[in-house]
């Protein structure tokens, strides 16, 4: 499981915002003109951003850890082609097709028309094919198809991807096709239940199957008596061959064969460097697998990988998550490699090591309680390269592995990725969201100063304590509250770390200098739940998105319960709307007292209390406000995705062997899209 980042400034001042907040950093963020040694924001395109990361702490590495690093670097970056193809199948001829044309065009580069297929290039790069990364729909070139056509004419020495004795007069029109008329592959996941979920949907996991078929295969296989079942179907793709429903398995020999020989190249080399035995048994299982494709072996593998806590270095490297199959089965290629921010984790440590007193001092009913909370293991890390499905728009954590006995028995790694939180926040700093949208100019300074470790700590007590605290009253089914029990899950999580933030606690256990965090978060929490989360929800539309309900639901509740002592107050000033909070301390306990609901409803099963408070806080959206945050949004013109652009690793070498590693950060966009194109064509 992954948790994305929210939306642009949005979120980075607000909810996720996680950001590595060692004492050093922070110190960063109270003097913006020391940080400026790096760029953080490169360029904006479409509804796009481009930033970078930096990776401190590289350089202390050992050379084998750095060794470490660059061999899964390169193990990361050989799987790009993999995610094209999964996406959908003609991504990889489209892009082969695009730089063709990039690399070769002799006619006018200066003119709209050629910016605009730049820009509808770019777009590819970033969403690893045709179809938005986020909304999945597949988007529209800003330029004609007689102008495309007019592209690959004037490329003379372009290689395109023909196919066997196809001429350049019949291939124009069949890729045409396919990029400009919305009738074809319009959507790459569609989760529309009422019609067939693999026909509607342009991903290229199933050929000649539907529904049902697919859904009859994996049936069979499954032997509900298993108690530790494979995860079926993860790694193949379901055809029908000759009338006979089979899989084509990824696997060295199989399908994608040619990129998984060189990631096991790489991964070779890792292993011999590894810091540990058990690291060396981690890579070894991941290679059987990647050799035979059995999904018995995957499992071991991330056996050993839950178990690894003491190696510096780690990586997710693999077919690891179902979101980009609408039957969440099959899952597409994704590496991140990262190390440990040792400073940054004794935060995560000392919340975990304190879960059971934040379980006893909680609002909650006493019989909702859990009486044991087990240990959780949550680290910070440093990433380093991000790879498929991951790059160039990444989680700012995750939590793995995804097979539930797996997680029961053995645990899961919960990771925060502060170096790329914190890039976030660097190149949304002055792009003038908190001035437009704060009270005043002190909730301003507050948010400069406090923002970044306040959702920090936000997501700290959200990931490791607030989903798992509480327990169910025996007999109380846990799907009890259907469609709604999500939004509520994360309400509970959000109330649980709100409720604390603001708990003298945080500041006895110094992983807080002062209650003004506190003040901070709950600023942004209710100015986005009530306002500026507005900005990502089309004008006449109602709120959908389970994340974004929680938050104003919270927000909404909070407002209407404390009226009577104006605690959260509308302000209109010159015709603009702003959220100013007058008692903080009654703020917390309309936190608490809210979670004390929330979580009787979950431990109760009460579905009709839990869709009442969904369905009367969450969901409906008031439409001049929605309009005036639009309205005041738009003239900002920030881009609400970003995605990011890898550090390069540049070695020193003697008589062969590599001396030293160092990161360089890269500047262009465009340049590493196509070096990797050029560099890393494995397909
Ligand atoms: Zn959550």
């Amino acid at each position: 499981m992954k948790k994305q980042i929210f939306t642009s400034i949005v979120m980075v001042v607000v909810i996720l915002s996680a950001c590595n907040m060692s004492n050093k950093e922070q110190t960063k963020v109270e003097n913006p003109s020391k940080t400026k040694e790096l760029n953080f924001l490169l360029e904006q395109f479409a509804d796009l951003k481009i930033m970078r990361y930096q990776v401190p702490g590289f350089d202390s590495l050992t050379l084998d850890q750095k060794k470490l690093v660059y061999y899964l670097s390169q193990a990361a970056l050989w799987g790009r082609d993999i995610i094209f193809d999964q996406n959908y199948k003609y991504n990889l001829k489209i892009r082969k097709t695009l730089e063709a044309i990039y690399k070769n065009y002799k006619g006018d580069r200066e003119s709209e028309d050629f910016k605009n297929f730049v820009v509808y290039l770019k777009r590819v790069w970033f969403s690893n094919g045709i179809h938005h990364h986020y909304s999945m729909d597949k988007f529209t070139p800003g330029f004609s198809p007689a102008y495309f056509n007019d592209l690959i004419k004037n490329s003379k020495g372009a290689e395109f991807p023909l196919e066997q004795n196809q001429t350049l007069d019949e291939f124009i029109p069949q890729i045409s096709s396919i990029i400009f008329d919305p009738s074809i592959a319009p959507k790459r996941v569609s989760l529309d239940p009422t019609r067939d979920l693999i026909k509607n949907s342009a991903c290229n996991f199933y050929d000649g199957v539907n529904e049902t078929e697919a859904e009859n295969f994996y049936n069979k296989l499954k032997d509900t008596n298993d108690a530790e079942p494979v995860s079926y179907g993860l790694n193949s793709k379901l055809v029908r061959e000759n009338g006979v429903i089979k899989e084509e398995i990824y696997k060295i020999g199989g399908l994608y064969s040619a990129p998984l020989e060189k990631i096991v190249f790489w991964l070779e080399k890792a292993q011999n460097v590894a810091e540990n035995d058990q690291q060396k048994e981690v890579i070894g299982k991941l290679i059987d697998f990647y050799q035979t494709g059995d999904l018995k072996i995957y499992d071991d593998f991330n056996i050993a990988w839950v178990k690894d806590l003491d190696s510096r270095v780690d990586f997710v490297n693999g077919f690891t998550e179902v979101y980009g199959d609408p039957l969440g089965l099959k899952a597409t290629w994704e590496s991140v490699v990262n190390f440990k921010d040792i400073e940054a984790t004794r935060r995560t440590e000392i919340i975990s090591k304190n879960a059971q007193w934040f379980e006893d001092h909680s609002p909650t009913d006493p019989r909702f309680k859990k009486k044991e909370v087990k240990g959780v293991s949550a680290k910070v890390i440093t990433v380093a390269q991000l790879g498929g499905d991951c790059y160039p728009s990444t989680p700012i954590g995750i939590n793995l592995p995804n097979a539930d006995w797996i997680r029961k028995e053995y645990g899961s790694k919960s990771v925060t990725m502060e170096n790329i939180t914190y890039a976030y926040d660097q190149a949304a700093l002055g792009n003038g969201f908190l001035e437009e949208f704060c009270y005043s100019p002190e909730e301003i300074e507050l948010s400069k100063k406090y923002g970044s470790l306040a959702g920090n700590l936000h997501t700290d007590l959200h990931e490791c304590l607030g989903h798992g605290s509480g327990q169910l009253l025996p007999g109380t089914s846990p799907d009890a509250l259907k469609n709604y029990s999500s939004v509520l899950e994360e309400a509970r999580a959000d109330l649980f770390a709100l409720y604390y933030l603001m708990d003298d606690k945080m500041v006895e256990l110094k992983i807080m200098p002062s209650l003004d965090v506190a003040k901070a978060e709950y600023n942004g929490y209710i100015r986005n739940g009530l306002m500026t989360q507005l900005t990502r929800i089309e004008l006449g539309k109602n709120i959908e998105q389970a994340h974004m309900r929680n938050r104003q639901l919270i927000a909404k509740w909070c407002f209407k319960k404390g009226s009577e002592d104006n605690v959260i107050e509308k302000v209109v000033r010159g015709g603009k709307t702003y959220i100013k909070i007058n008692d903080y301390n009654k703020l917390r306990d309309l936190f608490g007292e809210l979670l004390a609901e929330v979580q009787r409803i979950k431990s109760e099963g009460d579905y009709e209390a839990g869709k009442a408070l969904v369905e009367t806080y969450g969901v409906i959206v008031d439409s001049d406000l929605h309009k005036e945050v639009k309205t005041r949004f738009e003239k900002l013109n920030i881009a609400p995705y970003g995605g990011f652009v890898n550090p390069v690793f540049e070695l020193t070498e003697e008589n062969g062997s590599i001396t030293d590693i160092k990161i360089v950060y890269p500047e262009n966009y465009t340049e590493q899209m196509m070096h990797y194109s050029t560099y890393y064509l494995a397909l």
